[in-house]
């Protein structure tokens, strides 16, 4: 009996999938929750043909936005989603995990040696949707919420990364909790002016570095749903005056901008990152190669950019603001 696939993550489905009143097709899937695909997206995208790195991002962007819809205007960026750093993803899953167990203490059961073949077996047709338990299905939604590509990857991101190298979780056996460290990370990282639709950019003064954020980066922020806000203002002694601070206060996340490594973008991104604002990192391409940013921002991921390729840093950011859940579906 041939079951239908995912168009997405090629996970069979337990359900038909069926049109919405537009026509759309509606899937529910094991992996990437509910989404639809709107038809001439179903037809133009070579759904059998795309990479595996696009199943999983798209999949995983489709769980963390339920009820989201695959159209003409949203698949090409879609398919082009940057693969989140392991920080990134461990994040994602931190978040997810205090959203689904957010009382201290409470015990959070991952049991890698019942279930770590359930997702390899699914796409080899050897199990069915329909017959997975509660605990397998949550287990595929783990895989889903990391970002991960699959089981191995969902251990590492949870066993090294958050419990061993970064402490944010406790483990013993099957099973985990948040721990203190975790839960200051957690406050760091969530609801910080979820309402708002602000966005500062912080960048040196620079007429030709203006007319770029005018043209690109803005344009950027605009289109995922954001207001940008730019202080055309020469830093007085590194002085960073109190509209800059209040607008960073009420900002959703903040761009900086390093070319010509300005103190004053060093100053306001250490600012709104203290805030536990999102800071997105970027720096013209010469410049970032020599002489570069200051160390201690050199192991932060950097979006680096070119005068002549603006619409392709436009794209870019477009794609960052959304991947880390930040922009419109
Ligand atoms: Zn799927």
């Amino acid at each position: 009996m041939n079951k239908e696939n995912c168009n997405v993550c090629q996970l069979p489905l337990a359900d038909k999938s069926h049109y919405d009143e537009t026509g759309a097709s509606v899937f529910k899937c094991i992996k990437c929750g509910r989404f639809a695909i709107e038809e001439k997206a179903l037809i133009t995208v070579p759904w059998d043909e795309i990479f595996p790195d696009q199943r999983t991002k798209i999949s995983s962007w489709l769980r963390e936005n339920p009820g989201a819809k695959i159209t003409t205007s949203n698949n090409i960026r879609l398919l082009n989603l940057p693969m989140p750093t392991v920080a990134e993803k461990a994040e994602k899953l931190l978040q997810f995990l205090c959203a689904k167990y957010p009382n201290p203490g409470q015990l959070i059961k991952i049991n890698f040696a019942n279930n770590h073949y359930i997702f390899e077996s699914l796409i080899k047709h050897e199990k069915e949707p329909e017959s997975l338990n509660k605990e397998q299905k949550e287990y595929i939604s783990l895989i889903a919420h990391s970002w991960a590509h699959n089981s191995q990857e969902l251990k590492y991101i949870l066993n090294d990364y958050l419990c061993i190298n970064r402490k944010y979780l406790y483990c013993q056996g099957e099973n985990y909790k948040i721990t203190p460290e975790g839960w200051v990370k957690l406050d760091s990282i969530q609801n910080t002016n979820i309402n708002s639709r602000l966005v500062f950019i912080a960048m040196k003064f620079d007429e030709q570095l203006k007319q770029f954020s005018e043209s690109y980066i803005e344009p950027a922020i605009q289109n995922t749903g954001y207001t940008p806000k730019i202080v055309d203002k020469h830093e007085h002694n590194n002085l960073i005056d109190d509209e800059i601070i209040a607008l960073i206060r009420q900002s959703r996340f903040m761009i900086a901008d390093y070319t010509y490594n300005s103190c004053g973008v060093y100053y306001e991104a250490g600012f709104a990152l203290g805030l536990g604002i999102e800071v997105i990192r970027l720096c013209e391409s010469n410049f970032f190669k020599n002489p570069g940013l200051h160390f201690d921002q050199s192991h932060y991921p950097v979006l680096p950019w070119e005068f002549e390729k603006g619409k392709v840093l436009q794209k870019n950011l477009e794609n960052k603001i959304i991947v880390l859940g930040l922009g419109n579906k």
